[in-house]
């Protein structure tokens, strides 16, 4: 590493407090630091101009990879008219409007508007906001619960960190808040479930009974809406098991509770579909949206509020006056700017298409490079979201032992071949969601490296003794 860049670090180090970060060490120069300072395509690259495959699109957002000089002359020509206005009491701007029509149109039928925040933790808290104030209206006080998975990823503020299904988020935070409930994940490999002699489906009926369980026990006046992810995402990369959402539903539509589908990470094509909610038949109340949206050019997040909630607004505004919510930055011209010029190369690209078709091509080549590797236990993924999940026993699904660290050792070694990969948190689990730009030919040289990271620290794990034979 340079001086240079080493400098930059270690000011970093004096003032900076990193998410997700062991912050004494990081602060102690025990933990490593890195400067990005561009990219391109499918690439970044740091102070030292070192390159990298971003295989996880930043933070699964920047789909239609790094540097496109078309969002910047978009931002650049909104900031030279207008960068912001408040859009309180009925202002707009331009983009804002043209944005929110062409979110409607993806949507579909029965959506009607968009609210915009910044990212996703404040969408779902907007989301949280707005479904008291549903019930609140319809004059059912106590219907105020919100049921959400266990694995789930919501944000991580106060209340959207309830929501989170993750540990991590909640320890010695005091989390999660009275009246958010986590039932079980939809995790058919994780749970074992062909071991018990359960199929797909089964297991999709298991979730619905769990859930329908949950919502008897609670008293089915008091829960008011239920919250997931197409695809679980930051839980492990979790494509639902088949039927899940269907019977789901079923249950939802029975006790009348709101579905709330956050679409964070497959909105706006990474799994194929303009919404993971049409590629699995979901029909929700409220979508939450963001990081695809702008591919992160700019900070931008929307709730896309359906019909049926939206007449419960409108008739609150006549009972109650003006809705006391409000974010400073709602609708930022440059936010909404940035994702109109984002979403036009999407179509004009077709990156959905691109992601159905080379994902499809990805998870094949995952398969081929991992199906049958030695501490591979689960090959997953759907459209332009894959997972590894490493087992030490794959035949009989045994978990290694956390202490060994597993998966952020081959994030590590992945890192070592300028693969960037996500050991996700919770489980032995690496993550891809490349941009949804990447090529064919650039999934192959990601399979390629990440198959060397993964023998690479098989060996080592051999040589500590931690894997016994190695099949492979
Ligand atoms: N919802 C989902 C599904 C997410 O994956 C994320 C972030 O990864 C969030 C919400 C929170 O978004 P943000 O980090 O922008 O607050």
């Amino acid at each position: 590493m340079s001086q240079q860049h080493q400098d930059l670090i270690d000011r970093d180090r004096k003032v900076t407090f990193h998410a997700s970060t062991h912050l004494r060490d990081f602060a102690q120069g025990d933990a490593p630091g890195r400067v990005i300072t561009g990219g391109k395509g499918i690439h970044i690259r740091d102070k030292d101009g070192r390159e990298f495959i971003d295989a996880f699109a930043g933070l699964y957002c920047v789909n239609i990879g790094y540097g496109r000089t078309e969002v910047a002359e978009a931002i650049y020509q909104q900031a030279l008219e207008l960068s912001y206005y408040h859009t309180y009491v009925g202002h707009s701007n331009e983009p804002q409007i043209a944005l929110s029509e062409k979110i409607i149109e993806l949507a579909g039928p029965g959506m009607s508007k968009v609210y915009y925040g910044l990212g996703g933790s404040d969408a779902n808290e907007t989301q949280l906001k707005i479904v008291r104030y549903y019930n609140n209206v319809l004059g059912r006080p106590l219907k105020k619960k919100v049921i959400s998975r266990m694995r789930g990823y919501h944000g991580s503020g106060l209340a959207t960190g309830s929501l989170t299904g993750l540990k991590a988020f909640h320890d010695q935070f005091d989390l999660p808040f009275e009246g958010i409930l986590h039932t079980e994940a939809p995790y058919y490999y994780h749970r074992a479930a062909e071991q018990q002699g359960m199929t797909e489906r089964e297991f999709s009926q298991h979730c619905a009974q769990k859930l329908e369980a949950m919502i008897l026990a609670e008293g089915p006046e008091t829960v008011a809406a239920f919250i997931g992810e197409p695809v679980l995402g930051t839980g492990g990369i979790v494509p639902p098991p088949e039927g899940y959402w269907e019977a789901i539903q079923a249950v939802l539509a029975k006790y009348d509770v709101l579905l709330i589908a956050d679409e964070v990470v497959c909105g706006f094509g990474r799994i194929g579909a303009d919404f993971g909610s049409h590629f699995y038949g979901i029909k929700p109340d409220l979508i939450t949206v963001a990081k695809g949206l702008t591919s992160a050019y700019q900070p931008l997040s929307g709730v896309i509020v359906g019909d049926r909630v939206w007449a419960v607004l409108e008739q609150g505004t006549g009972q109650y006056g003006p809705i006391g919510h409000g974010w400073t930055y709602s609708g930022h011209a440059l936010g909404c700017a940035a994702a109109l010029a984002n979403l036009a190369i999407i179509e004009r690209e077709d990156l959905t298409g691109n992601a159905r078709d080379t994902g499809a091509y990805l998870q094949q080549a995952m398969a081929t490079a991992f199906g049958d590797h030695p501490i591979v236990g689960n090959v997953r993924g759907v459209g332009m979201l894959a997972a590894l999940e490493f087992s030490v026993d794959p035949e009989q699904r045994r978990h290694f032992d956390p202490a060994l660290k597993v998966g952020p050792r081959i994030a590590a070694a992945a890192l070592e071949e300028n693969l960037i990969a996500r050991a996700m948190p919770q489980g032995d689990i690496l993550g891809f969601a490349p941009p949804l730009v990447t090529t064919r030919d650039e999934v192959d040289e990601i399979v390629t490296r990440a198959r060397r990271a993964v023998d690479r620290v098989t060996d080592e794990l051999v040589r500590e003794g931690a894997v016994q034979a190695v099949r492979a």
